[in-house]
C-alpha cells in the first residue's frame, strides 16, 4: 500500500450514537478519499491482535471489550500525508485535550470511548488496511 493511505475505524461507541455519517461526512470534507470501506465487528482475538502494544497497559482489558462490543466502520483512507493528516483530524487520544474542529472533540466521549482510531505510521497503515479488505476491495 502507498503511504498516502490511513486506515480507520469508526468504533463502536460512535456507531453506537449514529455518528457514523456526521465522521464520514468530517473525513471527506477533510480532503480523504474512501478506498475501501465496511461495516464489521472485531473478535476478541481480532482486538487483541490490533492492540497488543498496549497487552500490559492496565487498561487492556477494558479495551478489548469495548472495541468488540458491536460493530464498527473500518476504511482506508487517501490523501497527502495521509497518516499524519488524518492523526490531526481526529485529535488527541483523550477528548478533553482535542483540538477545536477535530473528530474526537466533536464525538468522542472519554480517553477509552474515543469514537476514531487512525494509524500511527505508514507500516501499521498498511498491516492494518490489509487485515480488513483484500485488493479487489480497494479502489
Ligand atoms: P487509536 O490507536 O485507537 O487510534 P491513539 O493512537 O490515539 O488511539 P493509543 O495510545 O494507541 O491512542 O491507545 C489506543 C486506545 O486505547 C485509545 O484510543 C483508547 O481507546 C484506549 N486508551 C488509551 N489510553 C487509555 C487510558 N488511559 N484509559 C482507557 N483507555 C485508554
Ligand atoms: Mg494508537
Amino acid at each position: 500500500m502507498a503511504t498516502n493511505r490511513t486506515f480507520t475505524m469508526i468504533k463502536p461507541d460512535a456507531v453506537e450514537k449514529g455518528h457514523i455519517g456526521g465522521i464520514l461526512n468530517m473525513i471527506t470534507e477533510g480532503g480523504f478519499k474512501i478506498v475501501s470501506l465496511k461495516l464489521t465487528q472485531l473478535t476478541v482475538a481480532d482486538a487483541q491482535k490490533f492492540y497488543a502494544v498496549h497487552s500490559a497497559r492496565p487498561f487492556f482489558g477494558e479495551l478489548v471489550e469495548f472495541m468488540t462490543r458491536g460493530p464498527i466502520v473500518a476504511a482506508i483512507l487517501e490523501k497527502d500525508n495521509a497518516v499524519e493528516d488524518f492523526r490531526k483530524l481526529i485529535g488527541a487520544t483523550n477528548p478533553a485535550e482535542a483540538a477545536e474542529g477535530t473528530i474526537r472533540k466533536k464525538y468522542a466521549t472519554s480517553i477509552g470511548e474515543n469514537a476514531v482510531h487512525g494509524s500511527d505510521s505508514d507500516e501499521n497503515a498498511a498491516i492494518e488496511g490489509a487485515f480488513h479488505f483484500a485488493g479487489r476491495d480497494m479502489f
